[in-house]
């Protein structure tokens, strides 16, 4: 009943002419799949040329970060109106990155969320606990309480259109993964949490990503799990071969 979904988050990697090359591979590779949502968020730089090798392709474009006013003087801003005017069906928004780094709270993730979802955007709202938050066995609560913040004043409506993207910190770019049985416990929690918060139509059909050094080797382990529904995938995502496999292997 979910569809599988993989999406690429290429961070602050690759310039136009690299991202073309790595683009024009992907649908090489990629064109034709049916059966599964691909996604690549490529750098703000490089989404309006990528969006045109993508014209009447199956891979989708997100964009890896917003903000949520729709225009005016936010020096460095990229707007919601301005990521729909160039294709976006989707972007990131409390990615571990911007949480930790850019010290972003759930706050600003819930109107990013919301402006997006007002322009027609998928939010992909990222949620995951630190190595120490788990080691004092406080991952459930951290993740609930961030998914409390970050979709605040969403309806289930708006819900049907959101993706959940579970990251723990420690899993991400560390070569670490989450065990299938340690995703899957934290996916059946923020499945139950949207069930109690928001019902079992929106729960039940609610995509939930896992991210954290997901690769070809590991993604059919993770997909196994019930509640596990795709990948957000970073590092392995940078080269089309691994991310084409990862794709295939999370269509199972
Ligand atoms: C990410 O950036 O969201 C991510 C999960 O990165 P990596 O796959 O490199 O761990």
């Amino acid at each position: 009943m979910r569809r599988p979904f993989i999406a690429g988050n290429w961070k602050m990697h690759k310039t136009v002419p690299q991202a073309l090359e790595l683009v024009e591979e992907l649908r090489g590779l990629l064109e034709g799949e049916e059966g599964v949502e691909i996604v690549v968020a490529p750098p703000f730089t490089a989404l309006y040329p990528v969006a045109q090798v993508l014209k009447g392709s199956v891979i989708k474009l997100a964009a890896q970060d917003c903000f949520w006013e729709e225009e005016g003087a936010f020096t460095g801003e990229i707007s919601p109106v301005m990521l729909a005017d160039v294709g976006c069906a989707y972007c990131i928004v409390g990615h571990s990155e911007r949480r930790h780094i850019f010290g972003e709270g759930s706050r600003e993730v819930a109107r990013k969320a919301r402006a997006l979802l007002t322009h027609g955007i998928s939010p992909i709202v990222c949620v995951g606990e630190t190595l120490e938050e788990r080691e004092r066995g406080e991952a459930l609560k951290v993740v609930g309480e961030q998914m409390e913040g970050s979709l605040a004043g969403l309806s289930g409506e708006d819900m049907a259109r959101v993706i959940i993207a579970y990251e723990p910190v420690w899993a991400i770019g560390t070569g670490k993964t989450a065990t299938p049985q340690q995703a899957q416990e934290m996916h059946a929690f923020l499945r139950q949490w949207a069930w109690e918060k928001f019902g079992g139509d929106v729960a039940s059909t609610l995509t939930i990503l896992y991210g954290g050094s997901v690769k070809p080797g590991n993604i059919q382990g993770l997909m196994a799990m019930e509640d596990i529904d795709g990948a957000l995938v970073g590092g392995a995502s940078l080269r089309a071969s691994s991310f084409a496999q990862i794709v295939k292997g999370g269509k199972g």
